[in-house]
């Protein structure tokens, strides 16, 4: 087992799983990697990379966040060399409300302040926070540090902001747009920059963040102005199974008018639609792509649609930022599909963006580089690091 220490371990607990890292803040290098899904079911999983070595278990039925961290630790025992050079323990936050703009040593007030921002996430943050308290007691001498996927986008202008709703709304509720995919977008932006070779208060850049969530950000002189995802995760572009924006009134009426109740509206705006949604068969592009290929209509559509939305936010963030220094693509789909990339550079060719087909082709499984041609603006392919980012901010404040 590799000694190149000290580490981090880093947390992502999610609504019905926990992704974990055993991550060097210096180097990014993970000797250690698992994932737990299906928690709160009888089919509970476990498993986990150790230099090469994949292992697979079971949990018991219906466990709990955390009874499934008690089983990471005694897997985190069996490399004990690994476990003692630990030096603290950071933990993704979905969301941070307006408390945090950068990430923050957990203590009772974070962790009130984590509490009280659960109402606008409730299916992440209580899962945050569960995962917070096991490794508190699992490592109780470690520094536990929270990154928020709100925190990026913090310097958002109040015109960016804010809905045109009554302005009671957002001073009493806190309803305004937040932002997420926050640690991605600050990772795949400033790797730009260095690409560029250009200092990141310089930049002015967009990112596309596309995965089974996606979302987009507008960066003015290396500080975040806008973004595509708002109060909740569901507003913006279109994505794997959530429908992004539409007409604000199409909840009610779908509740008024056509019967359904406002759990459905909510479980089928995120869960039913998107890229699923439309073309009835599946919310993996891969898939899509394939069945397109094969002259499925609706899959076909659902692509479009997919780069169709997507290009009118470049374009409109394009007007936002001034002159482009670059436009990014990450996430599962932005860093491997290179159809979709294609199809979106080439409805901006009239803005100055020129895909180079043989190189755009070429990025995928994890490369990182340009896909334009000589004249264009740069547009880059990333391969985003999100647990990296979160090591490295908690390595911050560890002693
Ligand atoms: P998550 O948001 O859950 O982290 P990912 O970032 O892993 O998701 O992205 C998942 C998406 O990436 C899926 O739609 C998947 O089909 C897509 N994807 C992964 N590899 C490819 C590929 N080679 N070509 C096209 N799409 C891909």
């Amino acid at each position: 087992m590799s000694t190149n220490g000290p580490y981090i371990l880093v947390l992502n607990c999610g609504s019905s799983s926990i992704k974990f890292a055993i991550i060097a803040p210096s180097t990014g290098e993970t000797p250690l990697k698992g994932l737990v899904e299906n928690l709160f079911t009888a089919s509970g999983r476990l498993t986990y990379e150790a230099q090469g070595e994949k292992i697979k278990s079971t949990l018991p039925a219906k466990a709990d966040h955390t009874q499934a961290l008690q089983l990471i630790v005694e897997i985190l025992n069996q490399f004990k060399q690994l476990k003692g050079q630990l030096v603290a323990v950071g933990h993704r936050v979905v969301h941070g409300g307006e408390f945090f703009a950068e990430s923050a040593l957990i203590n009772e007030a974070v962790i009130q302040a984590i509490h009280k921002t659960s109402n606008m996430a409730p299916l992440h943050n209580p899962a945050n926070l569960a995962g917070i308290r096991s490794a508190q007691l699992a490592f109780p001498l470690l520094p536990q540090v929270a990154v928020f996927d709100t925190a990026f986008f913090q310097t958002l202008p109040k015109e960016a902001f804010l809905y045109a709703l009554p302005y009671s709304l957002y001073e009493a509720h806190g309803v305004r747009k937040y932002g997420f995919h926050g640690t991605s977008h600050y990772f795949v932006s400033h790797k730009a920059a260095q690409m560029l070779n250009k200092e990141y208060e310089e930049c002015n850049l967009i990112s596309a963040h596309l995965g089974n969530g996606c979302s987009i950000a507008a960066i003015k002189h290396g500080r975040a102005v806008d973004t595509s995802m708002g109060f909740t995760p569901l507003e913006g572009l279109v994505m794997g199974t959530r429908s992004g924006d539409m007409d604000p009134s199409l909840p009610s009426y779908m509740i008024e008018q056509l019967g359904y109740s406002a759990a459905d509206v909510n479980s089928i705006l995120n869960k039913e639609s998107g890229l699923k949604g439309i073309s009835g068969l599946s919310n993996d592009c891969r898939e899509l792509e394939a069945q397109a290929k094969l002259g499925n209509e609706q899959a076909q559509l659902a692509l479009d649609m997919f780069c169709y939305r997507l290009v009118k936010y470049i374009g409109a963030y394009m007007a936002v930022v001034g002159t482009l220094d670059a436009l990014i693509f990450t996430g599962g789909i932005g860093e491997n599909s290179a159809y979709v990339r294609s199809k979106v550079v080439s409805q901006l060719y009239h803005l100055g963006l020129v895909i180079d087909e043989a190189l755009n082709d070429e990025m995928r499984f994890g490369r990182s580089g340009g896909i334009h041609q000589p004249a264009s603006l740069p547009v880059l392919a990333i391969a985003t690091k999100e647990e990296w980012v979160i090591a490295q901010d908690s390595a911050r404040f560890a002693k």
